[in-house]
């Protein structure tokens, strides 16, 4: 067992409980989360894992859906936004091939929303 994943998966379940409470939920069906593809992020465990901490709790039996954000990148010279795959050496825009680009979007980790009834 990973204990950082778990740490994870232990936060939002977290969440999604107190928002549960404030709602007052029955129970808790579905919870979308938004990750960066930058995350080294496994769905499969993540159910595994939350499956493992929800029992008896409201949330258990809950589905977790994932959307990813693709990692994308900004040009300082030229502004041109661009994807990128980051298992790349370098990253160099497209457009003017200059190396001084920053990262706008990929690293993304939160819920978007969270079903209840
Ligand atoms: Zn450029």
């Amino acid at each position: 067992m990973n204990i950082h994943e778990l740490a994870v998966t232990e936060s939002i379940l977290k969440v999604v409980l107190k928002h549960a409470e404030a709602s007052n939920a029955q129970k808790v069906v579905s919870i979308d989360l938004k990750v960066g593809e930058m995350r080294d992020f496994v769905e499969e465990w993540m159910q595994w894992y939350f499956d493992y901490l929800s029992k008896g709790t409201v949330a258990e039996e809950s589905k977790i859906n994932v959307t990813k954000i693709p990692v994308k990148f900004q040009c300082k010279e030229c502004a041109e936004n661009f994807n990128a795959d980051v298992k790349e050496k370098e990253i160099y825009c497209p457009c003017c091939e200059s190396k001084q680009v920053e990262l706008v979007s990929g690293t993304e980790f939160f819920i978007e929303s969270i079903g209840v009834i």
